[in-house]
């Protein structure tokens, strides 16, 4: 790296972790965490270290750089969600939770949607024996009590802001994918998510935009049990989740239906051959969380070192 180029950066990160933006919402962030945490653990959670490397981590199913790292004969991935770690875990823990880094190396297209970092944290919660609907109920409390008591904690800030946080009703609006689609075209997401003006569940995600581990209907082949929450206001996805194929057939046909494979897998497999339990959950974006309850523009804006697909970061 050139010296100049080094010198920008070292000007451009004082210059961030200078504004005054960045240090609000690092500060509701920073309760944002701790009010999460605490209504969690209030409901029988508990909390279990993040997974950083491992033999197995989530395939996503949209393309990132993706280097592995050989260690003593195993090739290890940084993990891009812990949900397979999560699925493992309910068997021995009912109720589990993670404030999870996750690392997903984001193509720089996605540079200017506001919402992608390179490098992020993720709220990931997992209850063996759970429905969607549970998941879904739990969501929205965990939501309406945040705003409720960030808006009591952190007037200051939000006023600072100029953000009129709304508190939603529950329960959250729901619309099927296939209908909003229909509606909308393939766009739906945005164009609902600037509609709206409260969070709202979009469910029944169609087989092939979601990984193999979401849960197909029996009683509705193609059709998963699962669901996304998206912001208002036009800030897009919050959160993903929903039920998870837990039986062994079940769990290599859905690989085979993505093209991928049982090698890919193998380990999930061992275990999953030895027997997991049906659970549900959900993975929550904190850094998206922060930026909307904030009512900021860009993701970058609530992380001391944003990193922004394609661009140089510290
Ligand atoms: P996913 O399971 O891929 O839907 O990820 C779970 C949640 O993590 C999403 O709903 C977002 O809130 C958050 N998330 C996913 N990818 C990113 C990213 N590149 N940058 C910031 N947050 C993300
Ligand atoms: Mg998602």
């Amino acid at each position: 790296m050139e010296a100049k180029e080094i010198s920008d950066l070292v000007y451009e990160v004082n210059s961030h972790l200078e504004k005054p933006e960045l240090q609000r919402a690092l500060k509701i962030e920073s309760s944002v965490r701790s009010y999460l945490s605490d209504y969690l653990k209030g409901r029988g959670f508990i909390e279990v270290p993040p997974v950083i490397i491992s033999v197995l981590t989530d395939p996503l199913n949209h393309p990132v750089y993706d280097p592995t790292i050989d260690y003593y004969g195993y090739k290890y991935s940084i993990t891009k969600s812990m949900i397979f770690h999560k699925h493992i875990l309910t068997k021995h823990f009912g109720k589990i939770f993670t404030f999870s880094p996750n690392i997903r190396l984001e193509e720089e297209d996605k540079a200017e949607t506001g919402r992608h970092l390179s490098e992020f944290t993720q709220l990931d919660l997992e209850i063996r024996d759970a429905t969607r609907e549970d998941v879904m109920s739990l969501g929205e409390e965990m939501i309406v009590e945040l705003f409720s008591k960030i808006k009591k904690t952190h007037s200051d800030d939000l006023k600072f802001f100029g953000r009129d946080l709304r508190i939603p009703k529950k329960p959250f609006e729901r619309i099927r994918y296939k209908d909003a689609e229909k509606e909308y075209g393939g766009d739906f997401e945005s164009i609902l998510s600037k509609e709206k003006k409260e969070p709202f569940w979009i469910i029944d995600i169609p087989l092939e935009k979601r990984e193999f581990y979401d849960r197909e209907d029996p009683q509705r082949p193609g059709i998963l049990v699962d669901m996304d929450l998206v912001y208002p206001e036009g800030f897009g996805e919050a959160l993903s989740g929903g039920e998870r194929e837990y039986k062994l057939d079940r769990i290599i046909e859905r690989i085979h239906k993505k093209r991928q494979t049982e090698e890919q897998f193998k380990w999930y497999i061992e275990f999953a051959k030895d027997g997991l339990y049906p659970s549900a959950g959900f993975g929550i974006g904190i850094e998206r969380l922060t930026r909307y309850i904030c009512g900021l523009s860009r993701i970058e804006d609530v992380h001391p070192f944003p990193k922004v697909p394609g661009k140089l970061s510290l």
